[in-house]
């Protein structure tokens, strides 16, 4: 079946036709590594993750690259303050070397929790300096940058067809409040592709231009094309990316190449929490191991993020994962009874379900529609049939169908002095004594059970 998808930059879904047949090339925005990946950031993984499951579903070979962004990514997305990994590096007293691998490594194991598949490639920033090097050098040398006291520009009136993707008007730009005018630029909006460093700048490295390191756009722009060549298929990112990362990786592609570097851009809407913003100051930046640490599988996590299509908002609350994880039980319970049934189903009725679920899933990656012929699918009578299908829809929806042990968690008996300990952790709990709470915890492990919070009270299983 063709799939289609939406494209941000002509605003509309378009079949999906790969440049080379049975091939198909993804670059994705990855993570900028001086902290934890948020529940957010993961979900923006899980959609690049969704699109190439389905691609390989449908038969494709998909070549996945990813960045690992650990320099040049200012506090501020455009030039302004501090490159994050060295704000992070003074904090901590640590090297952004040292600051990059650990959270490299935690962001990996993060991945493979939520079942998002390695991307094939994933490239690190600094060790790809050089290549950004020869592109700024290139852009000078047609023109389309200029270099400044402190770096090199792009200048983004060189480039007639910028905020194309987003939509932005480069005369309102100049004369908006809303871009700091930075006295170097000639235009607020240009970009910075090369900054130099100061003599204490952590990382910098030898360019024609003096001592420096590059600007987080084209980092990008160098990754992709060494990966994935001069044009290629599929560019993911969030939606945040579009209006500054996005719209400065065209320009500076399509002025250096002579030509379209990105077929399709598609991008994932944000995470609220609480019906609000992820921040620090509000505490409420979960990570994978918050999940965990409160008793969930990431898994449900996941679950909880397929019900919600990719291009609208997701509104994250605990209450909402807690429904999401008694939903995807009773899946896995239903599909439980059809493992090892002997009855056989009919022919036409199951190529009938899986002719929805691939409507939907090549529908702009309609996943939640796609879980609901999945609900519809296991409410059939009880047939091994069902089950090896739900199987093959978990190919895309990578929900550990195959590992589910339902009836068998459903069966064990549950010794009486696990049940007191846990009901007097439930009313610690809502004494709020989370000390007292996290103790019980504690205790119940130690006897073999792991006790989850669930909407109405908890859950205990055995570990
Ligand atoms: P960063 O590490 O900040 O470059 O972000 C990594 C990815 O997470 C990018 O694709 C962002 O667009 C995405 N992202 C950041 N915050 C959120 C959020 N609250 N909800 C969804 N995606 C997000
Ligand atoms: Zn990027």
């Amino acid at each position: 079946m063709q799939l289609r998808v939406y494209n941000t930059l002509t605003r509309k879904k378009e079949e999906l036709i790969p440049i080379k047949a049975g091939q198909v090339g993804i670059y994705s925005c990855g993570p900028t590594v001086y902290k934890y990946a948020h529940i957010g950031n993961l979900r923006a993984y899980i959609f690049m993750d969704e699109l190439r499951r389905v691609l390989e579903y449908d038969g494709m070979k998909v070549k996945s690259v990813m960045n690992i962004t650990d320099v040049g990514h200012l506090v501020s997305d455009a030039d302004d303050g501090e490159d994050k990994m060295e704000k992070s590096a003074h904090e901590t007293g640590k090297t952004p070397l040292e600051i990059a691998a650990f959270y490299t490594e935690q962001f990996m194991k993060d991945i493979d929790a939520l079942n998002i598949k390695r991307p094939t490639v994933c490239p690190k920033a600094t060790d790809n300096i050089p290549e950004m090097i020869a592109i700024v050098q290139a852009l000078l040398d047609k023109g389309y940058a200029y270099e400044t006291e402190d770096g090199i520009y792009f200048s983004v009136e060189k480039f007639p067809s910028y905020g194309r993707l987003s939509g932005i008007n480069l005369e309102e730009q100049r004369h908006g409040a809303r871009v700091e005018v930075n006295d170097f630029k000639r235009h607020p909006v240009d970009f910075a592709l090369w900054k130099k460093a100061a003599p204490n700048h952590l990382q910098q490295w030898d360019s024609p231009w003096g001592r420096g390191f590059p600007g987080w756009h084209i980092e990008c722009t160098a990754m992709s094309k060494k990966y994935l060549g001069e044009t290629f298929d599929i560019h993911t990112g969030g939606v945040d990316h579009i209006p500054i990362h996005h719209e400065n990786e065209i320009a500076q592609a399509e002025c250096w190449l002579g030509h379209k570097a990105v077929n399709y851009w598609m991008h994932s809407e944000f995470m609220l929490i609480d019906g609000g913003k992820m921040s620090k100051s509000l505490g409420n930046t979960y990570t994978v191991d918050d999940i965990v640490a409160r008793g969930y599988k990431p898994v449900e996590f996941r679950y909880f993020c397929l019900n919600v299509h990719y291009r609208q908002k997701i509104n994250f609350t605990w209450d909402g994962l807690a429904a999401a994880k008694t939903a995807y039980d009773k899946l896995c319970t239903q599909l439980w009874a059809h493992k090892n049934s002997d009855v056989a189903t009919d022919v036409e009725v199951l190529e009938d379900f899986q002719k929805k679920y691939e409507a939907a899933i090549n529908d702009d990656l309609n996943v939640p529609l796609a879980l609901g012929v999945l609900w519809s699918l296991v409410k059939l009578p009880k047939s091994k049939d069902v089950y090896k299908l739900a199987l093959q829809f978990d190919k895309v929806f990578a929900l550990d169908l195959d590992k589910v042990k339902a009836n068998e968690q459903a069966q064990i008996d549950i010794p009486d002095n696990v049940k007191a300990l846990a009901e007097k952790r439930l009313a610690a709990r809502r004494e709020k004594n989370w000390a007292e709470s996290d103790r019980l915890r504690e205790e119940i492990a130690q006897c073999g059970f792991a006790v989850k919070d669930t909407a109405d009270g908890y859950e205990l299983v055995q570990k």
